[in-house]
């Protein structure tokens, strides 16, 4: 390609991913949800796309990337959302504005002990879709491991996070979730993370507060 077409269609891709975020940001705003936008597979130019845009909330899955894009980034709130390794705690107790991927109680306090200064917010994830190959904890140990978390120091319980199951029942799923927000926090004063590109819609009619968004934001090509 020429180098003027090259420029050409870079200008078009970076207008429809600012259009792209102005919609979903304006529709969630309006039913007062946070949008998360989930960055583990976009290039460091969408991202700051979105930032001139007035994203501040990005998710990431692995632990050093997000290390590297907090320290470039330092005004913008870092979420993990991925998976995590006792060995990788560090990264996340020092630099994840958010937590959102707890189910083991050792990895919680490795995480807590490299806390300073400061509570890090953080989500239990919840296994709603009941299957034993899916993360999180299962519904039944949640009020018991929930007590444990509390006690932990350095981290602040905030809510509950979960992924409905794919090709199950998304709207029952999400519903359960939101039963068990409203148990454990005695209301509905916890966070509740659900919904990604191809649910959020159902979540937020079912009370998500927050929604995980990733290739639906930054274009189908870019998150495989
Ligand atoms: C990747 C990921 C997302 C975003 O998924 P999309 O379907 O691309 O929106 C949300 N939540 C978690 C936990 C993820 O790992």
């Amino acid at each position: 390609m020429f180098h003027g077409q090259l420029l050409h269609k870079q200008m078009h891709e970076q207008q429809a991913l600012t259009q792209r975020w102005q919609t979903i940001a304006s529709e969630l705003d309006a039913s007062d949800v946070q949008l998360l936008a989930v960055s583990k597979y976009a290039p460091d130019e969408a991202v700051e796309i979105l930032i001139e845009a007035g994203q501040v909330h990005f998710g990431e899955s692995r632990a050093q990337n997000l290390r590297d894009r907090a320290l470039r980034w330092p005004d913008c709130h870092w979420h993990m959302i991925g998976p995590l390794q006792k060995n990788k705690a560090k990264y996340i107790g020092r630099f994840a504005a958010m937590w959102h991927s707890c189910d083991d109680i050792d990895t919680a306090r490795a995480v807590a002990s490299h806390v300073k200064g400061r509570l890090l917010p953080v989500l239990i994830q919840v296994n709603i879709a009941d299957n034993p190959e899916q993360r999180g904890i299962h519904p039944d140990l949640l009020t018991s491991f929930a007590a444990e978390l509390s006690q932990v120091e350095g981290l602040q319980l905030a809510g509950l996070m979960g992924m409905a199951p794919k090709g199950g029942d998304l709207r029952g799923s999400f519903r359960s979730l939101r039963n068990l927000r409203d148990q454990v926090f005695n209301g509905s004063f916890g966070i509740l993370c659900m919904g990604m590109s191809n649910d959020y819609r159902i979540a937020v009619q079912e009370g998500s507060t927050m929604v995980r968004l990733g290739s639906t934001l930054f274009g189908a090509g870019r998150s495989v």
